[in-house]
């Protein structure tokens, strides 16, 4: 593959990693590539971090054609920096592109573009404790005609920004509300697509749950609006009465990198690991009894993030007695170590730049 670099003559001042939050600063540089139906995948190219002249007719602009992936590069306490399990990204992003009919990436060609681009970009990985490199690689339809099908030219790009660590006050507990109104997804539409389009229609449930102190909503399927499905950007997990269970993947529910992870993680450890469906009802009932014992929520942003109280209309469950777990806490250190190169890779999930 032939990528094209062009440097910045302009290069920012790195800022201090103790002052950086979530996506706001990014590197000095992009990675770009265009996908004509004629050429195929073409000018694939690093060029200076900057605004993109789009047509106004775009399909993106107007048909919501774009999927993007979120994964993270580590600075290990030797100076090296690895990634984690980057080729899940790759194929999650290739799938999300067939539900989205836009085109594939092959994976060699993906890899390539990612880590010529990290390595580039090498110097914005901080150090500092819990901080990372955020990559953000997404792909857009960019036909030039507001005619409805599925697109002929499409974009893809990387962006990378230095993050702080998501735990800056320590691991707290979060409250969560569970959604009894709107759905994030139903069997057959996008829930397992990594598409903007989830977001911006599950925008109006979160704001609500912001509003009445909730860091983010639970949802329930769409169907029976009973089962649940997954928690913000984050799938969910449950520890009932010793067992470690987490809901299915049918369909609607976001296949996480990390859930993944955390599953292979525990059966390796013994852990009773289900996935299967979990109705409210179910959570209520062992709440009752006393076995409900642990929840948490895990995605790439957190890694795990303890799960206090949940709210189901007027009723409140709180677990553990709003405090971290000891599985919660286990799969935290575990994960993160493994991430930041303090703990043994049996696995060979570390893929070193
Ligand atoms: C990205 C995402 C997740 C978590 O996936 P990871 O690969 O673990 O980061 C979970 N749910 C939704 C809706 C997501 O977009």
């Amino acid at each position: 593959m032939n990528i094209s670099i062009t440097k910045t003559t302009n290069p920012q001042v790195k800022p201090d990693s103790s002052t950086l939050g979530f996506g706001k600063v990014f590197t000095d540089h992009m990675f770009i590539m265009d996908y004509s139906a004629d050429k195929g995948w073409h000018d694939a190219r690093i060029v200076p971090f900057g605004r993109l002249a789009i047509h106004p007719a775009s399909t993106v602009l107007h048909y919501g054609s774009e999927i993007f992936e979120g994964l993270k590069a580590y600075r290990r306490a030797d100076g090296e920096v690895q990634l984690f399990r980057p080729l899940e990204n790759i194929r999650r992003m290739n799938r999300s592109a067939v539900r989205m009919c836009l085109p594939e990436i092959p994976e060699d060609m993906a890899l390539e573009a990612l880590t010529t681009f990290i390595n580039l970009e090498k110097d914005w990985v901080p150090s500092a404790n819990g901080t990372s490199l955020y990559i953000r690689p997404f792909m857009f339809g960019n036909d030039e005609t507001l005619g409805v099908h599925a697109v002929k030219n499409a974009t893809f790009i990387i962006i990378t920004s230095p993050v702080g660590s998501y735990y800056k006050e320590g691991i707290n507990p979060v409250k969560i509300m569970i959604e009894s109104e709107d759905v994030r997804a139903v069997r057959g539409g996008t829930g397992e697509a990594k598409c903007g389009g989830n977001y911006a229609a599950s925008n109006r449930a979160g704001e609500r749950a912001e509003k009445l102190g909730y860091s983010q909503v639970l949802w329930l399927d769409g169907v029976h609006r009973k089962y649940i499905e997954e928690v913000g950007a984050m799938n969910v997990m449950f520890k009932i009465d010793g067992e470690i269970v987490t809901p299915m993947l049918a369909g609607s529910i976001l296949p996480g990198i990390t859930r993944k992870s955390i599953i292979e993680l525990l059966k390796s450890e013994g852990y009773k690991v289900s996935e299967r469906l979990i109705s409210v009802d179910e959570l209520e009932k062992a709440l009752e009894e006393g076995k409900l014992e642990e929840a948490w929520g895990c995605g790439t942003a957190a890694v795990v993030s303890p799960i206090g109280e949940l709210c189901y209309k007027d009723k409140k469950f709180v677990i553990n007695e709003g405090k971290i777990g000891e599985v919660t806490q286990h799969l935290y250190d575990t994960l993160t170590g493994i991430q930041w190169g303090k703990v043994e890779d049996k696995f060979n999930w570390v893929y070193k730049l």
